[in-house]
């Protein structure tokens, strides 16, 4: 198991603290930061509420946000604990896309995984059915979730202006790891995850915590990782091009497209 978030250490004292509650209706993960004056101790207490996870945020000397300052107490290795984890057992694993499933699936030996997709926070039906379609290039058939964009739309509320690694990507994240969670549940299967934790732009810490979390809630076990490390990401552009899967250029909601829009012709009006 991870070791748990500890007290305040000096190096984070004074740090804002943004919590992330489970809310007990079993609705999605709400965010909300919480009071300013709120000290970061008081929420990093490992005696919190196993529901409470907590993302904070330190101050360096120069007053800009330093992410996830409580990290270092964590410091929990996910790649370990997915090495050292018993196989065997049906696995229900979250699938985003082609290119980050080719960098996890040789992993997976030992387990019986089945694919899901369920990823609503693709901006068209056509985006979540090309990507669908690739996946199964890698000649799996993964269990498909009908495209459902409101679902994504209702957690991103308010969080349109978020940068890519923010509280939108928590929500996101969240919603598409409780929904496998449930989904494992309803198949019975003995373990979740997600191949999430492959891409460099996705914090391993927070969905990890998150599926910790998940398997208190549901009873499901999750399976720790962190699939970017032992070249992970390497593999997964490596095999994107040797099997010519299309490897998107953007995350895939509405508001990370802008964002690589926005750089783009700021690159051109530039030149
Ligand atoms: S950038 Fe990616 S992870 Fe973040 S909200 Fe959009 S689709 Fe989700």
């Amino acid at each position: 198991m991870p070791t748990k978030p500890q007290n305040s250490t000096p190096a984070n004292k004074g740090a804002s603290c943004r919590c992330v509650f489970f809310s007990r209706t079993g609705q999605y993960p709400k965010y909300s930061p919480c009071a300013a004056s709120k000290p970061a101790a008081a929420i990093c207490n490992p005696s919190s509420p196993a529901r409470h996870y907590c993302h904070c945020e330190g101050t360096c000397a120069r007053g800009n946000l330093l992410h996830g300052a409580c990290k270092a107490t964590v410091n929990a290795n996910y790649n370990k604990l997915f090495s050292e984890y018993p196989r065997g057992g049906k696995l229900l694993l979250h699938v985003c896309c082609a290119p980050c499933s080719a960098g996890v699936v040789h992993r997976l030996r030992g387990f019986d995984a089945i694919p899901y997709y369920y990823n609503p926070n693709m901006d068209t039906a056509e985006e979540y059915e090309l990507r669908y379609a690739q996946f199964c290039k890698l000649g799996l058939k993964p269990v498909k979730e009908i495209y459902s964009h409101a679902e994504f739309l209702r957690v991103a509320d308010k969080l349109e202006n978020e940068p890519e690694g923010g509280a939108r990507c928590r929500a996101c994240i969240a919603l598409r790891l409780e929904r496998t969670a449930q989904k494992a549940k309803e198949l019975g299967a003995d373990l979740f995850c997600s191949t999430l934790s492959v891409s460099p732009h996705k914090d391993a810490e927070f969905i990890n915590q998150t599926g910790f979390a998940l398997e208190k809630k549901y009873g499901v076990k999750y399976l720790p990782n962190d699939f970017k490390k032992e070249n992970g990401f390497a593999v997964s552009t490596r095999l994107s091009k040797e099997l010519g899967l299309y490897r998107q250029n953007y995350c895939g909601c509405e508001f990370a497209k802008a964002i690589k829009h926005e750089i783009a012709s700021s690159r051109c009006s530039s030149q």
